[in-house]
């Protein structure tokens, strides 16, 4: 009888491990691939993200180190810098093979090319079942990203409006051209994805070119928008599209059901703005230790994993309910908002302290709205 099994071995997983090992629980974590495994995503691990760890990145993991960005709408174009470094590019096999090295470096047990095909609750326990082993335990902790349906042991199925899809390929290219293109920034266009956005995040000794939105109701054919955008920027030839679905944070979504628990992309944190989940998965997997942890020091019964939720909620739930909102008005009024984002530096400026999570979202609003920008906006809109 284990006290925790950790369902998926990403960001989230092996974040919910190491503080389970760190904190002395009986803990078994099961993933389905085998480690090092690839991983679509663009790679962009926030400051915020990174403010989550206990533990320094190996400078050789960080390819390069990101002070601003470039946004694009049509053709207009802005290149912004802000003083402080707002996020890193690791590529993600790398990097999740060693957050899953520092979750079994506590201790844990581990087991990799196991994939979990059922989980079911009884009073006392939960049953975990793989393919050729049933394994019990007091608690469980999905983190099994946003594929795959045991998520829906907890949670409903998302409706179309609640996720999206993003695509995403690799392209090579020296690091002097790359350095001459994006030098410490990443691009951004907007308008080219529905209620999203294409992107080319610079990487060493290659592109992350990708596109998508979290919300699919908003983009019939990622496939087209991605190849559209390669097209637009001159990548010709044939590149290998990957991707899956994403989910689009700020829904009420149920997160904890008895004693299995949500985290990461299985319970739909991110950002539905900028598509960021790495620093909601790291946390939320941290958390969600970290209540079952308490619960089983203190012999408390099972209303103390309500605690998750609100842990939850303080800490990022509201920021990813008004990024819903933010998303939404920008995507509403595309012309008009992502011109004002491009010619009005402060707005960039602030959106930018967003992204450093400096200031939240609902910070953001409010300030646009106290300088009257949202009702020019409106304005203008309308009488197009
Ligand atoms: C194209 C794309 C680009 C992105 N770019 C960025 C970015 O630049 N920055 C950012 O912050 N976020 C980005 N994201 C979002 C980010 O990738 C996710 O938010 C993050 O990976 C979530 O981590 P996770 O641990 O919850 O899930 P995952 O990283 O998906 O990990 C889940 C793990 O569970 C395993 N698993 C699944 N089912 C089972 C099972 N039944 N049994 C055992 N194991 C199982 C999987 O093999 C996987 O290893 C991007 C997403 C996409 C699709």
């Amino acid at each position: 009888m284990y006290d925790l099994i950790i369902v998926g071995g990403g960001p989230s997983g092996s974040s919910a491990g190491r503080i389970a090992g760190i904190k002395g629980l009986k803990t078994l974590l099961l993933e389905k691939e085998d480690f090092p495994r690839y991983k679509p995503c663009g790679g962009a691990l926030s400051e915020h993200a990174i403010s989550y760890l206990d533990f320094e990145l190996p400078e050789s993991m960080i390819e390069k180190e990101i002070f601003g960005g470039r946004i694009r709408f049509h053709d207009n174009s802005i290149d912004h810098y802000k003083d402080q470094r707002l996020s890193v590019i690791v590529t993600r096999s790398i990097f999740d093979s060693y957050l899953l090295e520092k979750a079994r470096e506590t201790g844990i047990d581990f087991r990799l090319n196991e994939k979990v095909t059922d989980i079911t609750q009884k009073k006392a326990y939960v049953c975990v079942k793989s393919r050729n082993t049933v394994y019990r335990s007091r608690f469980v902790i999905i983190a099994t990203g946003s594929q795959g349906s045991l998520k829906h042991l907890v949670r409903r199925p998302d409706g179309k409006e609640e996720y999206g899809v993003c695509l995403v390929t690799e392209i090579e290219e020296n690091d002097e051209k790359i350095d001459q293109y994006l030098k410490n920034i990443i691009e951004m266009q907007f308008g080219v994805s529905g209620a999203g956005y294409g992107w080319i995040f610079p990487h060493r000794g290659y592109y992350s070119v990708g596109a998508g939105s979290v919300m699919a109701d908003h983009l019939d054919n990622p496939k087209k928008a991605v190849k559209d955008y390669l097209r637009f920027n001159g990548f010709t030839g044939e590149h290998k599209l990957n991707g899956h679905v994403i989910p689009c944070g700020g829904y009420k979504r149920e997160i904890l059901r008895g004693r299995i628990l949500l985290s990461g992309d299985a319970a739909g944190f991110v950002d539905a703005f900028t598509g960021e989940g790495l620093a909601y998965a790291i946390r939320s997997g941290q958390l969600a230790s970290d209540v079952i942890a308490e619960l089983i020091g203190k012999r408390s019964d099972l209303s103390e994993l309500e605690d998750y939720k609100k842990r939850c909620n303080s800490e990022f739930g509201e920021h990813l309910r008004y990024s819903l909102f933010f998303s939404k008005i920008m995507h509403y009024f595309p012309e008009r908002s992502f011109n004002a984002f491009i010619n009005d530096t402060e707005i960039l400026d602030s959106f930018f302290d967003v992204v450093a999570f400096k200031k939240t979202y609902k910070d953001l609003i409010k300030w646009i709205v106290y300088n009257f920008k949202l009702a020019w906006l409106k304005k203008n809109d309308y009488n197009e």
